[in-house]
């Protein structure tokens, strides 16, 4: 599989070369159609990768940057980590030290700005997100955004991975946001708005025991924010929450689609294609549902750069993700994986290759 992919990449890289000789913006328009036959299925985005890791050394940023051009990611979403382990504790990540609190920080943020503005890549292209909001203290949001637009103005266009509620976090002292709280975002969600940056929240929508138990937050939020450009992390879907019957999820997906024109799906996360894309007959379900709302869903591997890992892993994790691509029909597999959607989200000049076959 990694040698298939390692192929298919260098061809995309080749294509990738060619345009941007033709000049930024133009991207592969112009000098030829993506044939689905010939061309990888991964990806051409990455909408939810964590440049940072929970605890320890990260990945340098120049070598992931090489990781994404190697695999023919073009652009990628720059995400901090919204739950920082405390810098004297030993653990990488959060599960092996349960009873240490993980909080969201601004130290994770500043390091990505500060990598981004030193370099400015543009291949991949990135967007530089503010992670440090702390969903449960909405207080402290508009003065921490203060802060970003003094030190980095206008270098942040994306917001989150927040927590609303995961509860996975539940052993570091996490809790779910409240219905209070989220009534309380309203001043900084304005100015996420005003600005048109898209936010991506992390909310379960609940455990094997009880699979719906925290959808009505997710609704609240919704309900209460329906101009945000909202980002649903992973449709949901957690490693607490591995049994639902796919077409239960399709229907709760479908109808609040359905109810909330802004809202987008973030595919990410190996944990989908594991429980989900994977089980006999549920590819076809997902991909027909996605066929039919082609334009609000978004790829990403969900990768966490911790200084363990190696090309090798996002490589794999961006292939296991990627692998929905390959049942969605041409205008699915355009919008979402070739990155329409992602660049439409941000109001990127930016578009995806044309299809060979298709239109
Ligand atoms: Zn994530």
């Amino acid at each position: 599989m990694g040698r298939r992919l390692g192929a298919a990449a260098a061809v995309l890289t080749a294509v990738a070369v060619v345009a941007s000789q033709a000049g930024a913006g133009s991207a592969v328009a112009g000098t030829g159609c993506f044939d689905r036959a010939r061309e990888p299925y991964t990806s051409q985005v990455d909408s939810h990768l964590h440049f940072r890791p929970f605890g320890g050394q990260a990945i340098p940023f120049e070598e992931l940057t090489g990781y994404l051009h190697k695999s023919g990611v073009r652009h990628a979403s720059m995400y901090g980590i919204g739950q920082t382990l405390p810098t004297n504790s030993n653990c990488m990540y959060y599960l092996d030290c349960p009873g240490t609190p993980v909080v969201p920080s601004m130290k994770n943020d500043f390091a990505n700005a500060e990598n981004y503005v030193e370099t400015h890549p543009k291949d991949p292209e990135l967007t530089v997100s503010m992670t440090f909001m702390d969903l449960n203290h909405p207080e402290t949001i508009p003065p921490g955004i203060t802060v970003y637009d003094k030190e980095y103005p206008g270098v942040f266009r994306w917001a989150g991975e927040v927590n609303l509620v995961k509860q996975a976090l539940f052993p570091n002292h996490h809790t779910p946001a409240t219905s209070e709280n989220i009534k309380n975002w309203a001043p900084f969600m304005k100015v996420l708005r005003d600005r048109g940056i898209p936010i991506t929240i992390h909310s379960d929508l609940g455990s094997d025991a009880d699979q719906t138990k925290y959808l009505h937050l997710m609704e609240e939020t919704l309900r209460l924010y329906p101009e945000n450009k909202l980002v649903w992390a992973h449709m949901g879907l957690s490693k607490e929450l591995t049994a639902m019957d796919p077409d239960r999820h399709i229907g709760i997906m479908t109808r609040l689609l359905d109810e909330n024109p802004n809202l987008t799906l973030d595919l990410s996360w190996r944990v989908l294609e594991d429980n989900y894309f994977s089980r006999p007959g549920a590819r076809q379900k997902y991909a027909a549902f996605l066929d039919r709302y082609p334009t609000r869903a978004i790829p990403g591997t969900d990768f966490v750069a911790s200084r363990d890992k190696d090309y090798g892993v996002y490589e794999q994790e961006l292939e296991v993700t990627s692998r929905i691509n390959t049942a969605l029909d041409d205008r699915a597999f355009r919008d979402i994986a070739l990155g329409e959607n992602y660049y439409r989200l941000l109001g990127l000049k930016e578009s995806a290759p044309k299809l060979c076959r298709a239109e």
